[in-house]
């Protein structure tokens, strides 16, 4: 046999046992977003390199170490797959000049690219849904984005996920608060590690984000964005508060919370859990009002939010809260070959009249025997198996045999006879 090829490392193939519990949760998703009046977006997988270059900012982990970028060998243009879709779906509305007649609300979902290190809840392709809200100023639509992912997680059943929110300001105290950072941090160099000491001229805003136990109490004592908001950007903060107090909604204010991409001012967010070890972000967002402007359109603000599905996924799975797997309604055994045009066209029928149906086909040894095809039929988990036998057949009828325990009236019969010609008839009656 020949070698076998396998997945690239860190990227997945979802099967049916799961992708019934990913297309729910989109349907889930759909649903929330026509209640919220947000509208389906769909960018390439594909974009210029540029664009996150740009748009994410050169020294951010995505940018620097987790894209995956090549050349176009035929044409020599720089390429990315996408790590995120909020440039993308930036870049189409200006290029396409979507919002020339008042703001936009938009969401995607799909896969997106980072190389990092694969491990339980972290890929090298995963799957984001995100919702992005073009053209409004005020938190009173980052406070709806914010509510969107609340009633998500009461839809869903999930409990015990947490927001933190903050604000970052706007560029100018943010470069305020950079110098206060860089002075601090400077002071205090001896108890800085590789990683921080790296960053300090680049991007000292994420030293806040450090993992390292060591470094805790260091960053505990840095001086706080917060503390040097002005005062329209802490409007803008008390404004989403009030509203999320109004509704009543749990949050803590995380003075530290930073985001991994450079296009984020004022309100930022994240939903985390703790039942997902070291990967509890499920949800982060925020408000990217220089973004629209930095990518070559009229500047206008934004905000908007992703979601991690696998993350989500994850933690329906460990709050058994995922649905059960589809099951057909009747499952057709096919004794012998000769039936197959006429079981065909009765099963069709079926379907047309709304029967989740599923037929014993054709394996490389030919039909099987009647006792497989009954274990296969039960296996399939359908209510009822109907049996094509070619005595039957030839007067017109096919048997009908429950194959669950307490299928109603059908059940006290054990297997009866119903004739061909009338499925809408079986269909009422295989339904009710
Ligand atoms: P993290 O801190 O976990 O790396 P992030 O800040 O890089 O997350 P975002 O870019 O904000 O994440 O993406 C939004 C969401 O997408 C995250 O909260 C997470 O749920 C999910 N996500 C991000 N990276 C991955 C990945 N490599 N694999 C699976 N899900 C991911
Ligand atoms: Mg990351």
């Amino acid at each position: 046999m020949a070698e076998k090829i396998v997945a690239v490392k860190g990227m997945n193939d979802i099967f049916p046992a799961e992708s019934a519990a990913w297309e729910w949760l989109e349907a889930h998703l759909r649903e929330l977003m026509t209640l919220y009046s947000y509208r389906n977006v769909r960018t390439p997988v594909v974009e210029p390199t540029a664009l996150f270059v740009r748009g994410l900012g050169e020294v951010t982990d995505i940018v620097e170490k987790e894209m995956y970028s090549f050349e176009d060998r035929l044409n020599g243009e720089a390429l990315t797959l996408r790590p995120e879709n909020t440039a993308g779906v930036v870049r189409a509305a200006v290029e396409h000049s979507l919002l020339y007649d008042g703001g936009k609300r938009l969401y995607y979902m799909g896969p997106m690219f980072r190389h990092e290190r694969p491990q339980r809840g972290r890929y090298r392709q995963f799957h984001q849904f995100g919702a992005e809200a073009l053209g409004f100023a005020g938190p009173d639509v980052d406070a709806e984005l914010i509510l969107m992912a609340c009633d998500l997680w009461n839809r869903l059943g999930l409990t015990g996920v947490k927001l933190e929110i903050n604000s970052l300001g706007q560029p100018a105290e943010r470069q305020q608060h950079r110098q206060a950072l860089i002075a601090y941090f400077e002071a205090h160099a001896d108890q800085l590690d590789e990683d921080a000491r790296r960053r300090l001229h680049s991007n000292p805003l994420r030293i806040l984000d450090t993992k390292n136990p060591a470094m805790q109490a260091l960053v505990n004592g840095a001086p706080r964005l917060m503390d040097l908001l002005g005062a329209e950007s802490l409007a803008h903060f008390n404004g989403l508060r009030a509203i999320l107090d109004a509704h009543g909604i749990a949050y803590t204010v995380n003075t530290r919370l930073v985001r991994g991409m450079d296009y984020y001012n004022l309100s930022v967010f994240e939903f985390v859990t703790d039942q997902l070890g070291s990967q509890g972000t499920v949800c982060a967002g925020g408000r990217y009002d220089d973004l629209i402007g930095q990518i070559g359109g009229k500047p206008a603000p934004a905000v908007g939010w992703a979601l991690g599905m696998e993350r989500i996924l994850e933690l329906l799975k460990t709050a058994q809260l995922l649905p059960a797997q589809p099951v057909p309604d009747v499952f057709a055994v096919v004794p012998d070959a000769v039936a197959w045009p006429q079981v065909s066209q009765v099963l069709r029928e079926l379907r047309q009249h709304g029967l989740k149906v599923q037929m014993h086909a054709c394996g490389p040894d030919g039909m099987g025997s009647m006792k497989s095809q009954f274990k296969k039929a039960d296996g399939s988990g359908a209510r009822y198996a109907l049996v094509f036998g070619q005595d039957e057949l030839a007067q017109g009828m096919v048997s009908i045999k429950p194959l669950r325990a307490g299928e109603g009236s059908l059940q006290s019969s054990g297997q009866r006879l119903a004739s061909l010609s009338d499925c809408a008839q079986w269909a009422g009656t295989l339904r009710a």
